[in-house]
């Protein structure tokens, strides 16, 4: 007998990522709450709150990357190496590859967000495009623009919030045919067994993450004694 697809959310940062403060307790607490079943943890240069997450959590944990590559932005899923940001998408996509995981482009046509800015061809060896992003901005039309991509490049469609603030997780996710196994999942998703589903965060959660970012960006210009 068939089961159920696994409801998957898989774009979350946690507090290790230096731009979110969700921890690891409230990331399971929301996680259990949006009832999902797994996440991905795909912080910007760091797998420490992955890999603490897998140790302490019976969730089914993807431990991943969201890697700032010169022309956009690429979550590598599955993986349990850093990959280096600023490279190209090309060579970004290879080495998280040569790392045994997915490469899946993020949010393609946000505006304020980094997208894309490279010809993506056959030759890039992308496995996935994330179609639905609850942080993009304008949502719809980012969107549109991003499942009419995919299709025209022919490949496997992902959905995931973006997440910063706990209470944003799951407000998109991916519906994935497969067992609760990062292996079996990562498979899955290069096999385009997915189904992305989802919406925007709010604009009160859209507003929480602007003062939270203008916040960090005062606090680096006032102790590095700069005038703004
Ligand atoms: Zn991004
Ligand atoms: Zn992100």
């Amino acid at each position: 007998m068939k089961t159920a697809p696994l409801k998957i959310d898989l774009h979350v940062h946690t507090q290790y990522s230096e731009d979110a403060t969700t921890t690891l307790k409230e990331l399971v607490h929301y996680a259990e709450k949006k009832g999902l079943d797994g996440i991905a943890v795909t912080d910007h240069n760091t797998l420490q709150g992955a890999l603490k997450l897998i140790k302490r959590s019976q969730l089914t944990v993807i431990p991943g990357l969201e890697v700032e590559a010169l022309a956009g932005h690429v979550l590598g899923l599955n993986i349990k190496t850093l990959i280096p940001p600023k490279l190209s998408i090309t060579e970004t996509i290879q080495k998280i590859h040569d790392a045994g995981g997915v490469a899946v482009l993020a949010h393609p046509a946000a505006i304020l967000k980094t997208g894309l800015r490279q010809r993506i061809t056959s030759e890039s060896n992308l496995d996935a495009v994330e179609v639905i992003n609850s942080g993009a901005f304008p949502f719809f039309l980012s969107t549109y623009l991003s499942y009419r991509f995919a299709e025209r490049v022919k490949l496997p469609q992902t959905a995931g919030s973006d997440a910063h603030h706990a209470a944003e997780i799951g407000t998109a996710f991916t519906l994935v045919d497969a067992d609760p196994d990062s292996n079996d999942i990562a498979e899955a998703i290069r096999k385009g067994a997915t189904t992305p589903n989802g919406k925007s965060i709010t604009w009160t959660q859209r507003t929480k993450r602007d003062a939270f970012y203008l916040t960090k960006i005062y606090k680096r210009c006032y102790s590095s004694k700069l005038s703004i």
